[in-house]
Order: structure tokens, then sequence, then C-alpha cells
């Protein structure tokens, strides 16, 4: 066994069509994996799946709106159907509502917290009977510094990424005795569309994350692909329930 083999391992990448999800996916193909690019905007999607062909890997796309259950479970039944097995299941698909508190209307409250949240939980729980007969499987579920750290223009989102570490613990604990291994990443501040629009709505955002970020840049989507070959390959199979930030060390900085 080769610690770091994914040949043969189909994964689902929710959001895998850009940012982070195409920096893992695109890592994740590298070390053999079959990836579905899972996505709602169908070009971005077929141009991720062109960029991962073009590196030489496999992947295919399915469209997925994580905000309906049903669309969750037809993209776990996608991979299934498609490829008889699924291995490994990415939960990253997110979005942002910046506000303060006050001014949150309760439908941005549930669209944030069902995009970010309900949505990991109905993926796994869809996925869940794939990854028994598969024998095992990995999960990787993308938190925040905001599970860590509060904001105040990140009620939702916080409360959201806070949720993911601790769903994932709750996953872990349950599915350890099937072999299946539950793991959050916390990415610092990643040069993606989603932070390009943070760097708009908040003064003074970029320099802030240089000063305090000790690796002294914004991080790249690629640097989430050792992360995510890592928590999928058997190199992790005695790692479960953890939180691991790739963030250049912003959340040590004293
Ligand atoms: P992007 O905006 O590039 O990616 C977000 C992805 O989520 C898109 O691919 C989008 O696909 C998908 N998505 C959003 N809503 C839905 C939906 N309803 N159904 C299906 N797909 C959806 O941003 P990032 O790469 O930065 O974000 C990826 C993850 O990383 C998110 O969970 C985010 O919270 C998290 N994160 C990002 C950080 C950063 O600094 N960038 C820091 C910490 C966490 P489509 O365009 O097809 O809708």
């Amino acid at each position: 066994m080769k610690l770091f083999d994914l040949t043969g391992r189909v994964a689902i990448v929710t959001g895998g069509n850009g940012g982070i999800g195409l920096g893992m996916a695109r890592g994740m193909a590298d070390a053999g994996a079959i990836i579905l690019v899972a996505g709602r905007d169908r070009e971005k999607s077929a141009g991720a799946v062109r960029e991962i062909e073009q590196a030489g890997g496999k992947a295919v796309a399915v469209e997925v709106d994580v905000l309906k259950p049903e669309s969750c479970r037809a993209m776990i039944d996608a991979a299934t159907e498609r490829f008889g097995r699924l291995d490994i299941l990415v939960n990253n698909a997110g979005t942002n509502i910046r506000k303060q508190p006050q001014e949150y209307s309760l439908e941005e409250w549930h669209t944030v917290l069902q995009t970010n949240l309900t949505s990991a939980f109905v993926c796994a729980q869809a996925a869940y009977p794939a990854m028994l007969a598969a024998g095992g499987g990995k999960i990787i579920n993308i938190g925040s510094m905001m599970s860590i750290f509060g904001a105040s223009f990140a009620a939702p989102y916080a409360s959201s990424k806070g949720g993911i570490v601790q769903l994932t613990k709750a996953l872990a604990a349950a599915w350890a005795k099937d072999n299946i291994q539950v793991n959050s990443v916390l990415p610092g501040w990643i040069d993606t569309a989603l932070t390009r629009r943070a760097r708009e709505d908040v003064d003074g955002l970029h320099q802030r994350v240089l000063d305090r970020t000790p690796a002294g840049r914004w991080g790249l989507p690629e640097d989430h692909a050792g992360i995510a070959v890592f928590l999928a390959s058997p190199a992790s199979d005695f790692v479960t329930g953890t939180a691991i930030p790739v963030d250049g060390g912003f959340s040590i900085q004293g």
C-alpha cells in the first residue's frame, strides 16, 4: 500500500469548480483519484474538468445545488451509478453574506447556514451507505479561521464554520468503527473569488491579513492540494475528528 496513492478512488468535491475546491481536486487527481467536480455553474465546472484533464487527471462534472437536499443526494448517486463506488467526499461549497448582526434577514441567515453546514450533513449522510459498501471512506469538511475566531461581519458564517468543526467530531466518533475518517480543514485567508469580494467589502482587510500571517502572504488554492491528499489517503487512516489549519500560521500568531 502506498501511503499517498489515490489510484482508483472516487472523490466528490462540492464547489470543486474553483478556488480552494479546485486546488484540492487537482491535488487528489494528481494522486490518482477520479474527481466529480460538483457545482452550480456548468461553464465553471466544465473549465475545471478541462484543467484537471490537461494536467493528466480524470474528472467529470456533476451539477449540484447544495441548498437542496435532493440535489445533494442525486450528486452522491451520480458517483455510485457512474463509477460503482464513492471513497472521498469533500464538503467545500460555501458562501458568505457580510453584514452587522442586527442587519441580517432570517432568510440570509438560513442561506449561509444551509449552504455551509446543513449541506455538509446532508451530503455526508447520503454518502455513508456507499462508503460502508466500499469498506471505508474519507470525509473532508471545510471550516475557516471563523471556526475559531469571531468577526463583527460574519455572524452566520462563523456559526456555520464553528458548526462544521463539531459536526466533523460527531461524524468521526460515529463512523470510526466503519473505517470512515472525518476531518476538517481550516483555511486561512486564501485568494479566491470569495475573498476578492471580502477585500472590497472590508476596509483594510488585505493589509491586515498580510501583517498577521507569519508566512507573509495570502494563501493560494494550491496550498490545499497536500492536505487534501493526506486526508483522503491511507496516510491518514488513524487521523479522525481533527480540525487542521492551513493558514501560513495566522491562527498561532501571538
Ligand atoms: P469560491 O467562491 O471560489 O468557491 C465557493 C464554491 O462553492 C464555488 O465553487 C461554488 O460553486 C460553490 N457553491 C456555493 N454555493 C453553492 C451551492 N448552493 N451549490 C453548489 N455549490 C455552491 O470560494 P473559496 O474557494 O474561497 O471557498 C471554498 C470554501 O472554502 C468555502 O466553504 C469557504 O467558506 C471556505 N473558506 C475560504 C476561505 C478563503 O479565504 N477563501 C477561508 C476559509 C474558508 P458555483 O460557482 O458553481 O456555485
